[in-house]
């Protein structure tokens, strides 16, 4: 196990000309920097001995003070599309990399003004740091592919949002933080020789197996469906898929105004910002196809040097993107509903569903934790599914398709139940949880957030205690408003 001091630092992005980044040093959280959650479980992603939570230089470390000699502090550069605008510089405004250590980035957020602030202060208040903190790791634990969160740093150092907040840092953890902005800025300042060092980087460290530019477009084409497909079967929205924020690994990257589906919603909108809609939950499977156009667009270049071989190497690509989706999508429905064969009328079962829920109002991860317990043979036990309903005919009508499609399998309710939980999580990181957290911290009590860690390490287990967090939310919880950075 390391120390702070023992860590090995093997800073490979800075073998990348300063053309991608800034050296810039962290600023020093002010007024009384202390813990509020240390994760033990991303510890040992980088073998770091748990003990060094009680070692003064380790916090101060976390705080933006003093980091190892070997650490070279930078701040990544990108640019993106936002909203479907393109922004030509953006850049880690309040994010440093400390350094990397066994494979994984250590990213400090938070941690103060660097070349690519713009007006902001370079700081993240307490508040958007424990939904990062808690989400990444839930989704983590969700099977979801994500960055990491190893600890929380808070502080009593003001800051101005709408009203003032006190200043925290994150220390958060991924093998890159590289976007598809990153390379979106080369290709637009035409600065094509810097693109092909930054996709020779990516291919050589992060996807060795693929042999050329092609096809490690296809790989990220690929990699994004997945993780799409991922969110829409657990009902998470990102809610800010910018594509500075998508990243080049597809893990769920830079959780702002991020939100699970209570009731289940279609048209879900996360962002109280987001007025059009752009990124509501419904179309969040375009917009990441959207997104990888930016991305192969940014990589023609790369691809061929006849231009229109190029754009019919880029379209080969992001045709991959559909029959991906599709293919994680329906196969985690079937698993969703207890199927382990193929049937051509499962797609259409499930779209039903997902119509009477809607119709319904009837709790996405509730139902479909329940759902395990229908018993095949007998409807005298359904009413925990029927009153979830409004209408608990409508219930009724998809159970009897449900039911007939059970009979083609060849599991008994026991095996199905099992086989359901292993899939359909009892517990999701909920806005009201988050809330509850977060203004329990604001008043000084940080326990809440190391419960709610522990709860969301085991999403899919029976917890007897923990009951409680997987019933509907308080009816206050739709009163939640979240919106882009704070
Ligand atoms: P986000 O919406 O959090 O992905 O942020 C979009 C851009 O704004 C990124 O370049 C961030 O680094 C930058 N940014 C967000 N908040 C701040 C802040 N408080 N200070 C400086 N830059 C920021
Ligand atoms: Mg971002």
């Amino acid at each position: 196990m390391y120390k702070l001091n023992t860590l090995p630092w093997d800073n490979r992005f800075t073998t990348l000309p300063s053309d991608f980044y800034s050296y810039v040093k962290p600023r020093k959280l002010e007024g009384n920097p202390h813990w509020i959650s240390f994760n033990k479980e991303a510890a040992k992603l980088i073998q770091l001995d748990s003990n060094e939570v009680n070692n003064p230089d380790f916090l101060d470390f976390c705080a933006g003070g003093n980091y190892p000699k070997a650490c070279q502090p930078l701040a990544m550069l990108y640019s993106g599309h936002q909203f479907g605008h393109y922004n030509p510089q953006l850049g880690d405004g309040r994010a440093i990399m400390l350094g990397e250590t066994q494979g994984w980035e250590l990213q400090l957020k938070g941690s103060g003004i660097t070349p690519y602030s713009r007006s902001g202060d370079g700081r993240a208040v307490l508040r958007s740091t424990i939904r990062e903190y808690l989400c990444s790791e839930a989704m983590h634990y969700l099977g979801i592919p994500t960055t990491r969160a190893l600890c929380i740093v808070g502080s009593e150092e003001n800051v101005y949002r709408e009203q003032i907040e006190t200043a925290a840092m994150l220390l958060r953890m991924a093998p890159s933080h590289i976007r598809f902005g990153s390379f979106e800025i080369f290709f637009h300042r035409q600065q094509f020789d810097l693109l092909r060092q930054l996709a020779n980087f990516v291919k050589r460290y992060y996807y060795p197996y693929v042999n050329d530019y092609l096809n490690l477009l296809t790989e990220v084409v690929q990699r994004t469906a997945k993780l799409i497909a991922q969110w829409q079967l657990v009902g998470f929205a990102h809610g800010v898929m910018n594509t500075d924020n998508m990243s080049i690994l597809g893990l769920t990257l830079d959780y702002g105004p991020f939100g699970f589906l209570d009731n289940y919603n279609a048209h879900f909108i996360c962002n109280h910002s987001d007025h059009q809609g752009r990124y509501a939950f419904d179309q969040q499977p375009y917009i990441g196809l959207w997104n990888l156009n930016c991305l192969a667009h940014a990589f023609l270049p790369l691809l061929d040097d006849d231009p229109n071989a190029a754009v019919e190497k880029a379209k080969s690509a992001l045709q991959q993107y559909q029959p991906t989706f599709q293919q994680v999508w329906q196969m985690g429905l079937r698993q969703k509903l207890g199927l382990i064969h193929e049937a051509a009328t499962d797609i259409d079962l499930m779209a039903d569903l997902l119509v009477v829920m809607q119709d319904n109002q009837v709790d996405y991860t509730i139902f479909f934790r329940r759902l395990s317990l229908l018993k095949q043979a007998d409807t005298s036990q359904d009413s925990i599914l029927r009153e979830l309903f409004l209408k608990h005919e409508d219930f009724d009508a998809w159970a009897i398709k449900y039911r007939q499609r059970l009979k083609q399998e060849r599991q008994n309710d026991e095996q199905r139940k099992i086989a359901m939980n292993m899939v359909n999580p009892k517990y999701i990181l909920r806005n009201y949880m988050a809330e509850q957290a977060i203004q329990q911290a604001e008043a000084g009590d940080y326990s809440e957030i190391d419960k709610l860690l522990k709860l969301l390490q085991s999403p899919f287990d029976e917890q007897k205690d923990n009951e409680h967090y997987a019933n509907h939310p308080p009816a206050w919880a739709s009163e939640i408003s979240v919106s882009c950075s704070s």
